[in-house]
Order: structure tokens, then C-alpha cells, then sequence
């Protein structure tokens, strides 16, 4: 057994564990447990710049590389969809950010430990006491930040049935022709689901999207939302044919690969976040990180949050379930927006390929980044409101019900002042009064009682 006995063991030296890891050691004694290098992922993040401000201001931008790229507005009809993306989004050094993490927490006197593979763990009335490569380590508080593919997770009856999954697969790549017609900062997304296209997400197709990075390299991705995690070899495949044989991605035939970019993450349903009695979840193994926008937007945005519910849990004993569920909720802020992306991941993964192209339409018409921030999960409550009459003159009730769960159809329309009673009597007359429901009941009086009473 080892000596040390830790306020919180954290697994997982990622975006989740690091940053919080980082806000408790200033406070507590943390260990950090990562079974690679600490904060060496090589992901691509795209984080606001408000989100980014408030991460960086306490090191006054010293550690973090940042551009804005440079963007498109619609191009007509095209079936390349230029987007206006990302218009002051900035691109984060994520290593440069993670490593300065790393040093905080090692400032502070805690530890963080490479090279160690978490292996078990068994909580008891005092603590949890956490089995590594590297040993055996004690401590009052288990925080599980290792991503989509918890072990931890598994070990607990967590329904994950509800959960969606971006799989994704791309790379960065130098061009040795140059890049055609494309410029520094291009940003494009390409829907396969377009016009004829039969298939839809919720099918597994493809998302394809580019940046631009500079004269000569690009960063390409694919991405599909469903049910299931698509394995490697199929979005390897699917990448390869796409970036070699497509019309649309002409510039990217002779594509000279440096390095590949795959992985899945969550996009949660969970309407709560998740604990168990001495274990916190955070990060995309919580799952409560992806419904809003990219995930590590969302933890930058909640990690001192997040900490704070912990270090309260500390103080006051609370480390139950409860207490630790109670202490660690989001903001009710960022939970409300968690709640408007869930309905747009709904309507991505559920609706059928002619209803998303209405819902598309929809978007594009009044205003084309709207749309684009309905794919990247990004849509406001306030742009949602601002939509709302919109979709409710498109879509039926029933419609919504069957492609968002009722309950968010429900929220959606308290929270936009409708009364639901007279949308319902609405739509039921609607019903009645439509072509084929005329048809098939001719005569039919919506308002005799007895012929009421015969249906
Ligand atoms: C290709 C791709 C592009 C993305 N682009 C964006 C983007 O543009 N913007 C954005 O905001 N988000 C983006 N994301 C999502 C974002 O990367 C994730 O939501 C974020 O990394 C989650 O952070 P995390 O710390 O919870 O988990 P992870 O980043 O997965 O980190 C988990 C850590 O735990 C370690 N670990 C796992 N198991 C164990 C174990 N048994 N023992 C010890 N250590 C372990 C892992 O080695 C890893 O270091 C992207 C994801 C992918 C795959």
C-alpha cells in the first residue's frame, strides 16, 4: 500500500482532469493518474473566445498560440457549403494549455503521475482506495476523467442507451501541388445528406469539414453522429474514399498525410450528470461535457465550477452520491443550454433525411450561421427562441414529439410563453382539417358530441 493519502485521485490527465485537477490543488492534496503523458493529446479544439478568455486570464495569455481564422460567407446553392464559421473563434494551443496545468498542479504540491494505468478501485465508509500499474494509492475522492472509454463507468449500472456519438476521423496533411482555389483560413462543412442522398446521421453519414491552416496544409475531418460508435477501419475507409475520389474535395486527391486525427466522444443525453458514492464523473466519461458544443469548450467553461461543488463536498463531508451530484450540478445557465443542443443533437440523429433538409431550409433562409451553429451544437437559447415560431409554423407537434422526446418539446414551449393546450387543440384540428384526414373521415363534424363520442 502506498504512504500518501490524497484529498482526490483523479484518473485521467486529459482537458477534464487537468483543469480541474489544477483548480483543487490549490486547495487540496490531488493525484493525477494518466496512463500516457499528461497532457500530450493531440486534438483539434476550437474554443470561443469568451470561454478562452476566462481560462486564460490568470496566466495573462502566456502559454497559449492563437489565430483567428478567417471566413466565408454562403455560397449560393452550391453543394460545397462554404459557411461564415468560427468568425472570431480562436485555435488554442490545447499541449501548451495542458502542459501549464501540469505545472500547476506540481507548483501546488500534488502529483501527477505518467505512465500509470488505472486498473481498479474499491470505495469504503472513509475513502477509495484506487489499484494502478504503479501501485496502490488512497484517497477520500475518486474524480474518473478518462474519457469516452471509462473502465471506471463500466464498473456502475449507468445506462448509456440514450447517449449519441460523434466518431470522427481526419488529418493533417501538406498539399504538394498547393491548394487550388482555397485560402488560409478557408473553413468549409460538406453534407453527403444533401439533396438526393438517401441516407441520414442517423444512418452514420458522413460530415465532411476542412480548414484551411496555411499555403500548404489543411486539417480534414469527417464526422458522423448516431447511435453507435463506428469503428475505425469503417471511418478510416469512408475518410480515404471521400478525400480521394469525391468532385467536391478535388483540392485534397494528392493530400500528403503528417498525422491522423480519430476518436469518439459523447454527445449526452443525460439530462443529469452522473456520480455514485465517493466517485465523480467529469469530462466526456460524465458525458454531460458534449451536449454543448465541442467538449472541451464545455469543460473550460464548467471546470471551476465544477471544482468549487467539489471542494464543497470536501469541506462538508458530502461525499455520497447525493451530496457529490447536489455540490457538482452545471450552472443553470449552462444547463438550459445543454438542454437546447440536446433538441438540435435530437433532430440530427432522429429526423429523416426530408424532415432535416426542412429544418435546414429553415435555418438557412433566415440566416445561414444559425444553421451552422445547429451542426456544431452551438445554437443559443436565445437564437433558439428567436426560431421557435419558425419551426412550430413547419413542423406539427406530432412531428417534434417524434424526433425530440416530448419533454423537450414541452420545455421548449413553456420556455417560449406558448400555451400548450391550445398548440395541442391546435394541431389536433389541424389534423382533422387536413387533405387526407378529410378524406378518409368525410362528414366528419369536429364539433357534433355523439359523432365525438362514436371515435
Ligand atoms: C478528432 C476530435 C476533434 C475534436 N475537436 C474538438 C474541438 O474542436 N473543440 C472541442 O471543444 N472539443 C473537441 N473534441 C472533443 C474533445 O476532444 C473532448 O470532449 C475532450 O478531449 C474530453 O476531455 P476529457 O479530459 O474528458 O477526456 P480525454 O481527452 O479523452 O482524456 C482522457 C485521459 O485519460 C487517460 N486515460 C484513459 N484511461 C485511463 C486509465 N485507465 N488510466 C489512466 N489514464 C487513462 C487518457 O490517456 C487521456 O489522457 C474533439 C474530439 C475529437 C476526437
Amino acid at each position: 500500500m502506498h504512504e500518501d493519502v490524497f484529498d482526490v485521485v483523479i484518473v485521467g490527465g486529459g482537458p477534464a482532469g487537468l483543469s480541474i485537477g489544477s483548480e483543487l490543488s490549490a486547495r487540496c492534496r490531488v493525484l493525477v493518474l494518466e496512463k500516457g503523458i499528461a497532457g500530450t493529446t493531440d486534438r483539434f479544439w476550437f474554443v470561443p473566445p469568451e470561454v478562452l478568455d476566462e481560462v486564460t486570464r490568470p496566466f495573462s495569455y502566456g502559454g497559449v498560440t492563437r489565430f483567428l481564422t478567417r471566413t466565408y460567407s454562403m455560397n449560393g446553392d452550391d453543394l460545397a457549403w462554404k459557411a461564415k464559421l468560427y468568425d472570431s473563434y480562436p485555435y488554442i494551443k490545447d499541449r501548451e494549455l495542458l502542459t501549464h496545468w501540469v505545472g500547476v498542479i506540481r507548483n501546488n504540491g500534488s502529483n501527477v503521475l505518467d505512465n500509470c494505468l488505472y486498473l481498479d478501485h474499491e470505495t469504503d465508509d472513509s475513502g477509495v482506495t484506487v489499484t494502478s500499474s504503479l501501485g496502490t494509492f488512497r484517497g477520500r475522492l475518486l474524480i474518473d476523467a478518462s474519457g469516452y472509454n471509462s473502465s471506471i463507468i463500466k464498473k456502475y449500472a449507468i445506462d448509456q442507451s440514450e447517449f449519441y456519438w460523434w466518431s470522427v476521423y481526419g488529418a493533417v496533411g501538406e498539399h504538394p501541388d498547393g491548394i487550388g482555389d482555397m485560402q488560409v483560413g478557408d473553413y468549409m462543412m460538406w453534407q453527403t445528406f444533401k439533396d438526393a442522398d438517401p441516407g441520414s446521421l442517423a444512418d452514420g453519414k458522413p460530415v465532411f469539414e476542412y480548414e484551411i491552416l496555411d499555403e500548404k496544409s489543411s486539417y480534414s475531418l469527417i464526422l458522423y453522429l448516431c447511435k453507435e460508435k463506428i469503428d475505425l477501419e469503417t471511418m478510416k475507409a469512408e475518410y480515404t474514399r471521400i478525400i480521394s475520389s469525391e468532385e467536391t474535395t478535388k483540392e485534397f486527391h494528392n493530400l500528403k498525410v503528417s498525422s491522423f486525427r480519430y476518436g469518439w466522444y459523447p454527445s449526452g443525453a443525460l439530462s443529469q450528470q452522473i456520480a455514485e458514492d465517493r466517485v465523480a464523473f467529469a469530462g466526456d466519461s460524465g458525458c454531460w461535457t458534449t451536449p454543448c458544443g465541442w467538449g472541451m469548450t464545455f469543460i473550460l467553461n464548467n471546470y471551476r465550477h465544477f471544482a468549487k461543488g467539489i471542494l464543497t463536498c470536501l469541506a462538508n463531508g458530502t461525499l455520497d452520491k447525493q451530496g457529490i451530484l447536489r455540490a457538482s450540478l452545471y450552472r443553470t445557465h449552462d444547463k438550459y443550454e445543454i438542454m437546447m443542443n440536446v433538441i438540435a443533437t435530437h433532430f440530427l440523429a432522429n429526423a429523416t433525411t426530408v424532415e432535416l433538409d426542412r429544418f435546414i431550409k429553415l435555418f438557412r433562409i433566415i440566416d445561414p450561421i444559425l444553421c451552422e451553429k445547429v451542426f456544431t451544437l452551438k445554437l443559443s437559447k436565445a437564437e433558439l427562441m428567436g426560431m421557435l415560431p419558425v419551426i412550430l409554423e413547419e413542423f406539427s407537434i406530432t412531428e417534434l414529439c417524434r424526433i425530440i422526446p416530448a419533454v423537450g418539446v414541452k420545455n421548449l414551449l413553456l420556455e417560449g410563453g406558448y400555451c400548450i393546450e391550445d398548440i395541442l387543440l391546435d394541431s389536433i384540428k389541424a389534423l382533422f382539417n387536413s387533405d387526407s384526414a378529410t378524406e378518409e373521415d368525410d362528414g366528419f363534424d369536429f364539433d357534433d358530441p355523439k359523432r365525438v363520442l362514436n371515435v
